[in-house]
């Protein structure tokens, strides 16, 4: 075995405004896998979690609520309990950026940046709400575009025309909490000034030294080239943060305290005693911890998402390098997660929630192993579909590992297994493979190798056909098989186990054997050894459990269609869809739109490039399937109706805004394609109800 290595491990310290998403649970997995993958391996890991509970979001919500912002995040805090132990992510310890370690480790940090001569203060200016009595973080200032000119747009972007400004600039302007129009005051702000040169060559040896994530890296360095700007890191008054020292009324900015919150929490599991199962270190005292940290052999590993990239590579390892603190070793950048290709959005109610999944009886090792089949170790999206879902569930993990156990116990008399022929397979090598799969988060790829053993292991069973040695009179043929099978099941669970830790408890409950770890996860249990009695070990998904996941609350259940509906009376060749509310009607935004450009596209038969104005101030690009029925200059200065709210879909020629609608029958070939056109007097962004 190589030798023991130390890991202090953390995943991104989820805001305490709200409930863990599917989002949240994907990087908990992702992090909880590959820690059980270190342990089990020998090595000593620090997991750790905590909320990240300031800033003037929460601030706010608590305020609406009628809470003190600690009563706020405290019931958040309360609920995250049932999502981690039901989704088997087994932190070590999990705690709080509102707490006396934070406070004191991000009062310390600031002192020594301090120290080190990279704090400055200069006065801004900046919107202030004088009924709030509180300065405006951009997102509370709301007015008119300056470029386009549409109205309610935020303090730093439109949305409309997707122009970007500072809040000064907006016309108009309001506060959204009070709706008065805000004012320009002056404050001191305190920064932290990545932009010395010894910062910036610190920054750019860091992030290129090849521990990035090669996208990551690349994105840093054109970070670079745009050019550091010193860091904001002060708030005034009233604001929940952490106070800054020698600054009465001055706040550090959420994001300064936020993954300082990492060593809060290690600390906190340090003082608390646990932490000396894992590290036999003094853990009482502080110097148990600040020595943990200090270890050169401790290696700090980061599991985060792309929208927080700029923080972690840059930010985070500046605060740390300049207050002469040991820098990350990994920063694991994700993507997110989408489902059947859409962004997730709760509004949409497209999301999964992760409370309804298991409240529906759903098991989360299904969700564990199809997370963990989708991941690698680049910063992609994961797509959750519900096919797919089914399908990977069912058919590999059921279908082709559990079912081995199942089907060979039974032609092994006592369950005693007898010598066998173990060199069809080779489990040293799978075991071996598997683990570097597993260090290098190519975690689709070790699903992929250990299925390709599991079906080797199928065939070898079909091929001896055990049930037939048996009626043989060859019963002992049969036994060697089958006690062949079950070694290559125990290696299967010790290979699933990093995924599936509760299915390998049973699984090593059943086989009767130790605790499966990559050191034994190849040695065969042996001639002899006895196996238990076999109990079913997981349930396969009904699609039902997934369209009850899906539905949106409140929504009557789809009627079936009526037996009255049979082929003959299908109209247009397709029976009618189950019937809707008006509210799901109205989910749907179709608008009036002019075709302003129609073009051909290179390389595809089937679509026209459509440039759609919509009345909002700029174009949109659509793709649409009608080419065989129209030719482009045909349908330039048309008007005709779209989705308008369709989420934007990227194409292999670009990206679609929107889509057209247009009537045919089931069997367009036949009855040709026939787009919508308003009566005369309908207008470019008119809505159609
Ligand atoms: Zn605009």
């Amino acid at each position: 075995m190589t030798s023991q290595r130390k890991l202090f491990v953390t995943t991104a310290l989820p805001y305490a405004n709200g409930k863990f998403h599917i989002g949240h649970i994907m990087e908990y997995i992702q992090a909880d896998i590959w820690v059980r993958h270190q342990r089990m391996g020998g090595h000593m890991v620090q997991f750790v979690g905590a909320d990240d509970a300031h800033g003037a979001p929460i601030m706010i919500a608590a305020e609406k609520a009628g809470q003190t912002p600690q009563q706020f995040v405290g019931e958040i805090a309360a609920g995250r309990r049932q999502y981690l132990d039901g989704f088997h992510i087994r932190f070590d310890n999990w705690h709080s950026t509102d707490s006396p370690e934070n406070t004191e480790l991000a009062q310390g940090i600031y002192r020594r940046l301090k120290a080190n001569g990279l704090i400055t203060s200069r006065t801004i200016e900046q919107f202030y709400d004088p009924v709030k009595g509180m300065f405006l973080p951009d997102r509370y200032i709301k007015g008119e575009c300056p470029v386009c000119h549409a109205k309610d747009q935020y303090g730093d972007s439109c949305e409309v025309c997707s122009s970007v400004y500072t809040p000064t600039q907006l016309i108009e302007p309001y506060s959204t909490l009070t709706g008065a129009r805000p004012e320009l005051r002056s404050s001191e702000h305190y920064f932290f000034q990545l932009s010395r040169p010894e910062v910036v060559d610190f920054l750019k040896a860091w992030t290129q030294d090849g521990k990035l994530q090669s996208e990551v890296a690349r994105k840093a360095g054109e970070w670079f080239e745009a050019g550091m700007a010193d860091w904001d890191i002060s708030r005034d008054a009233p604001y929940f943060g952490i106070e800054i020292p020698d600054a009465p009324g001055k706040y550090f900015y959420v994001w300064l305290d936020a993954p300082i919150g990492y060593l809060a929490s290690l600390k906190n599991h340090f003082d608390k005693g646990q932490a000396k199962n894992h590290w036999h270190a003094p853990s009482r005292t502080e110097a148990g911890f600040e020595q943990f940290i200090a270890d050169p052999a401790v290696e700090q590993v980061h599991f985060i998402g792309k929208d927080i990239v700029y923080f972690h590579t840059l930010f985070w390892p500046a605060m740390l390098k300049f207050s002469d603190r040991k820098t990350p070793n990994q920063v694991n950048v994700h993507g997110f997660i989408t489902v059947s290709g859409e962004k997730m959005s709760k509004s949409r109610g497209t999301g999964i929630d992760p409370l309804k999944y298991l409240s529906l009886g759903m098991n989360p090792e299904w969700l564990r192993y199809y997370i963990a089949a989708k991941l690698n170790s680049r910063v992609e999206d994961v797509d959750f579909n519900p096919d797919d879902f089914v399908a990977r569930v069912n058919s590999d993990l059921v279908g082709k590992y559990v079912n081995i156990a199942s089907r060979a116990v039974k032609f092994v008399p006592g369950g005693k297994l007898v010598a066998g022929d173990r060199s069809a397979l080779d489990a040293g090598k799978l075991v071996e493979h598997v683990q570097v799969l597993y260090e290098t988060r190519e975690f689709g790829k070790a699903l992929r190798e250990v299925m390709a053993f599991a079906d080797a292991v199928n065939l070898r069973f079909d091929a001896a056909a055990p049930w037939k040695l048996v009626k043989e009179g060859k019963g002992e043929e049969a036994a060697k098989v089958c006690s062949e099978c079950l070694e290559a099941f125990k290696v299967l669970t010790a290979c699933l186990k990093p995924v599936l830790p509760a299915l390998a408890a049973q699984a090593e409950a059943f086989l009767q054997c130790e605790p499966l770890d990559w050191g034994n996860a190849a040695k065969p249990m042996g001639a002899g050894h006895a196996v238990g009695e076999y109990k079913h070990l997981m349930q396969r998904v009904d699609m039902k459990l997934l369209d009850a996941l899906f539905e949106v609350p409140g929504e009557p259940p789809s009627p079936q269609p009526s037996p009255a509906s049979g082929r003959g009376s299908d109209p247009g060749g397709e029976p009618l869809a189950p019937s809707i509310t008006i509210d799901d009607f109205t989910r749907i935004d179709l608008r009036i739109a002019k075709i302003v450009e129609c073009k051909a596209v290179e390389g595809s038969t089937k679509l026209l490039q459509l440039t759609l104005d919509v009345g909002e101030g700029r174009h949109r690009n659509v793709f649409s399937g009608i080419a065989s029925a129209y030719k482009p200059e045909d349908l330039v200065g048309k008007l005709t109706v779209m989705v308008a709210n369709l989420a934007p879909r990227k194409m292999k020629f670009g990206v679609s805004e929107g889509m057209v609608l247009a009537a045919s029958h089931a069997d367009d070939k036949k009855s040709g394609i026939y787009i919508l056109e308003p009566w005369p007097g309908a207008e470019p962004g008119m809505r159609v109800r």
